[in-house]
């Protein structure tokens, strides 16, 4: 557990840093940390692969491969292109039929490293995104793991001092567990030394919709969200929509974005006729509870900053005062506790980034209003 703990700074530190065998469908335990490799079949020729974290304690996105008579579509390439190697083999075995596509939910460097895996792999692939995402991909990715060893030099900064980022001091095991992803680091590093970025070659801007034999593909921009192009995946036989990070469990990753569209987007979501619902991270989700839940947190966060916002003011010197406005109007415990559960580690994370980054989210958005 105490580990465990730990990997939420992790992940925490990480995520901060970044915005600057098969089972039974549903039966796994989930948690925002992933330790083990699984692959879930979600429907006949729709499997889901959920990677471990990285030994950065990075988390890597899900990947979803979509199977047709003539071709594969694949959703996202993951963090690492070890593990986007993985996959790649793993299909092989699933499908005789090469990756004809790749997509990109959102820009983000866990759901598009292994881009250029996948064009090794399959050199007539098109690689498509919105354009905003192709957009973002084409300005953040060049220099990212020229960038990468300052994440080394924070967690290193972090065991010296012996406090996070926020001034908390930490406990030996949480030292330990930053010591651990220190370590991590130079494994990833090798592999990042070697990667090929590919940015995609098919861009849309409301919908785009294949065929890869007998298999319809929808591909959908519902609005902003977690990002300025995140898209969806949806089948409409098969009722399974594809999500990326808009909605992530079994804690939503509200880090950073736009939470007023966010809200509008997961509603326009709900209103979509599906059955199972595969999210950026962690486990198939069955049914529209969770989607609802974390709309309407969302959609309570926005309001009361922006009533905070009315009271005390905008501009760079309030988000403090506002966030703890927002603290005491928003019963954040509650929230905790319907969304997330009793699991600590989850709570952690819920408490530490999520509420965290969507009030930052929430206030940027409005301030100027
Ligand atoms: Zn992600």
């Amino acid at each position: 557990m105490t580990f465990h703990f730990g990997s939420y700074y992790k992940k925490f530190i990480n995520f901060a840093l970044l915005l600057s065998l098969s089972l039974p469908v549903f039966s796994q335990i989930d948690s925002s940390s992933t330790r083990t490799r699984t692959t879930t079949k979600v429907a006949d020729g729709v499997y889901m692969i959920r990677h471990k974290d990285s030994p950065d304690g990075f988390p890597q996105g899900n990947t979803t491969v979509i199977i047709g008579e003539r071709e594969v579509f694949v959703v996202d390439a993951c963090y690492l292109p070890s593990s986007a190697k993985e996959d790649i083999a793993q299909i092989r075995q699933w499908a005789n039929k090469p990756v004809r596509y790749l997509f990109n939910t959102h820009w983000h460097n866990d759901h598009v490293n292994g881009n250029g895996t996948y064009a090794e792999a399959f050199p007539d692939i098109t690689i498509i995104a919105h354009f905003e995402t192709s957009k973002q991909i084409k300005g953040y990715a060049p220099g990212i793991f020229e960038r990468f060893p300052t994440r080394g030099a924070a967690f290193q900064q972090i065991i010296d001092s012996g406090k996070d980022p926020n001034g908390r001091v930490l406990n030996a095991d949480e030292i330990k567990a930053y010591k651990e992803a220190l370590a991590g680091l130079a494994p990833v590093s090798e592999e990042f030394k070697k990667i090929k970025l590919r940015m995609p070659n098919m861009t849309f801007d409301s919908e785009l919709t294949l065929d890869i034999g007998n298999r319809e593909i929808q591909i959908k921009y519902l609005g902003r969200g977690n990002t300025a192009g995140d898209a969806i995946v949806y089948l409409p036989k098969e009722k399974i929509l594809i999500a990326g990070d808009l909605l992530d469990s079994p804690v939503p990753y509200l880090g950073s974005g736009y939470p007023s569209q966010h809200a509008k987007t997961l509603r326009k979501m709900a209103q979509m006729d599906f059955e199972i619902l595969i999210p950026g991270h962690g486990n198939v989700l069955k049914g529209k509870t969770y989607l609802n839940l974390v709309a309407d947190f969302i959609q309570t966060v926005v309001d009361e900053v922006s009533k905070a916002i009315f009271q005390i003011g905008g501009g760079p010197r309030n988000l403090e005062a506002v966030r703890q406005t927002v603290h005491k109007t928003i019963d954040f415990t509650e929230w905790k506790k319907k969304i997330v559960g009793d699991n600590k580690e989850d709570g952690n994370f819920f408490d530490g980034f999520s509420v965290q980054g969507v009030v930052t989210a929430a206030y940027a958005e409005s301030w100027g209003r």
